[in-house]
């Protein structure tokens, strides 16, 4: 393995070395080349040391896949200042609540009403991106003098601070070390994504969420390949993309996929994916129905990985050298260890489909966060004193060391002390040809505890009643596992990548 130092904005000034004239960016009409992002990373640090950003400093990016988003992030690490992301759709008060906590000491954002209060609410400096996401717009930027030499960074200095719920709780900040996201960034490149510069990556993934900051943009920039970005996931446009700028390396999470399929159905003229040599699914578990679909249409093998924000992300794939197991996230990655540890801690071993012993997935390795930000107690119950991160997910191994996630340990549900896992009927109601969408979830009950409510999209033009939806589970597992309601909704409540919030149908 090789890594020139820890500090990741040397990937980018080694790329921009080698591969000057390579697109880094593509927005639309617009392209960066790779000596255009790190003259503008260089200006921008400049600028951003006017400010008074030093080494240590948190810098909050609040933008969309625009250039400025990985400018921006370039030219904080450069001067060993940390990189907080936030999604560009907060409001004033989840803004305020991440400048307060990471003590940012600059906000960079697309111009917005909620920026501003929450900038002015905190006393912290407000850098407004212009709307067309350029760093050149940035007023002011080239008056002051490039910053030419990269501030030297420890491996387990943190780079980025990452904000997720963890298991339980109100967000917390994932410090990830430059080693973290480095040793991720290098084993996704090198074995699992096989990238090199002739390769164009699809950056439909938000960059503020570590699926999209490690696996595509800090891939694409180690390696020469080109980001070609949409600021907003939307699946007609993504297939327009992937065509047009014959993109070779898609990464999504389930619901992208399933959302292109239903585009790709809809479009006058079948749209031309041949030039995919990669997908990859993670953040979610990807229904085999819609894995097999979207093979079936577009010719295209879905890999799929596994991993945390606090894992940087990644954790197991299904290696593509090595037998690909629909349904399951495959096997850990280089330089990661996992097991499965039981209720009383006790290791898990592996275990067939027919008699599964679940326990809950820790993982080891270079990976792991340093801590949560400012937070030594939820870092201990999240890290134990041997390494191992807990990550509050439900998996089995089986005898080749592939493992299954069957649910997170709160999704589960237990149903007069029977426990279900809501996976396996999603997964049958994924098979009825009407539904395209399906989230099973536990919801109070005073005589069972929980009872199992299902909730589904259907696919357009399609109809189902509620009752032969039940009934087509019904017919296919133990009494105890159907659900007792189905709801027929327009939409799921998703999160920034299109993860599907549980949480709040359980709440609805
Ligand atoms: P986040 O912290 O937002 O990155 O979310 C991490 C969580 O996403 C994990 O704890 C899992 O519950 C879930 N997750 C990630 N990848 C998968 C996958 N392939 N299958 C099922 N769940 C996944």
């Amino acid at each position: 393995m090789t890594r020139a130092s820890a500090n990741l904005a040397h990937n980018l000034a080694t790329t921009a070395q080698d591969h000057p004239d390579a697109r880094a960016v593509i927005l639309d009409d617009m392209v960066l080349t790779y000596a255009d992002v790190e003259q503008s990373a260089r200006q921008l640090a400049g600028w951003l040391r006017a400010q008074g950003v030093g080494e240590g400093d948190r810098v909050a990016l609040m933008l969309p896949n625009v250039p400025a988003f990985p400018v921006l992030y370039y030219a904080t690490l450069r001067l060993g200042a940390v990189v907080v992301p936030m999604n560009p759709l907060f409001k004033k008060r989840e803004i305020q609540f991440y400048l307060e906590d990471s003590g940012a000491s600059l906000l960079a954002a697309m111009p917005g009403d909620d920026a501003v209060a929450a900038a002015e609410a905190t006393g912290t400096q407000l850098l407004t991106v212009g709307p067309e996401g350029l760093s050149a717009y940035v007023h002011g930027a080239e008056a002051t003098d490039p910053v030419e030499e990269i501030v030297e960074r420890a491996a387990d200095d943190t780079a980025v601070i990452l904000y997720t719920s963890g298991t339980t709780g109100r967000p917390k900040g994932a410090e990830l070390t430059c080693d973290n996201l480095q040793s991720n960034q290098l084993a996704t490149t090198e074995t699992l994504l096989h990238l090199d510069s002739s390769d164009v990556v699809m950056g439909c993934l938000p960059l503020f969420h570590v699926f999209g900051m490690t696996c595509g943009m800090n891939t694409a920039f180690a390696t020469g390949a080109a980001l070609t970005m949409i600021p907003r996931f939307d699946p007609a446009k993504a297939l327009q993309v992937i065509e047009r700028d014959k993109v070779t390396v898609f990464e999504g999470v389930p619901t992208m996929y399933g959302a292109m399929l239903a585009a790709a159905r809809a479009a006058e003229q079948a749209p031309d994916l041949s030039t995919l040599r990669t997908a990859v699914s993670g953040g979610a578990s990807l229904p085999l129905e819609v894995m097999k679909t979207f093979e079936d249409t577009f010719g295209a093998t879905i890999l799929e990985g596994y991993g945390l924000s606090e894992t940087s992300p990644v954790a197991s794939f299904n290696h593509p050298d090595v037998e690909r197991k629909a349904g399951s996230i495959g096997i850990p990655i280089r330089g990661v260890e996992l097991k499965l540890a039981g209720p009383d801690g006790a290791e898990v071993g592996s275990s067939s489909a027919d008699d599964p012993q679940i326990g809950e997935i820790c993982i080891r390795g270079e990976n792991i966060m340093k801590g949560y930000w400012q937070r030594p107690d939820a870092t201990a119950e999240a890290i134990d004193d041997d390494g191992w991160f807990h990550s509050g997910d439900l998996a089995r191994r089986d005898e080749d060391g592939y493992y299954f996630i069957v649910d997170r340990k709160k999704d589960m549900i237990i149903r007069g002390g029977l426990n279900i896992y809501p996976r396996e009927i999603e997964e049958l109601l994924y098979e009825h040809p009407a539904v395209a969408e399906a989230a099973v979830v536990g919801v109070p009950h005073e005589e069972l505890g929980e009872e199992v409510a299902a909730y589904v999209v259907l696919a357009p033009d399609a109809c189902a009643t509620e009752e032969e939806l039940i009934q087509h589970v019904k017919d296919q597992v133990a009494p105890y596992k159907y659900p007792r309601t189905v709801t027929l909704i327009e939409e799921l409540p998703k999160g920034a990548t299109g993860k599907i919030l549980k949480r709040e149908l359980r709440g609805s």
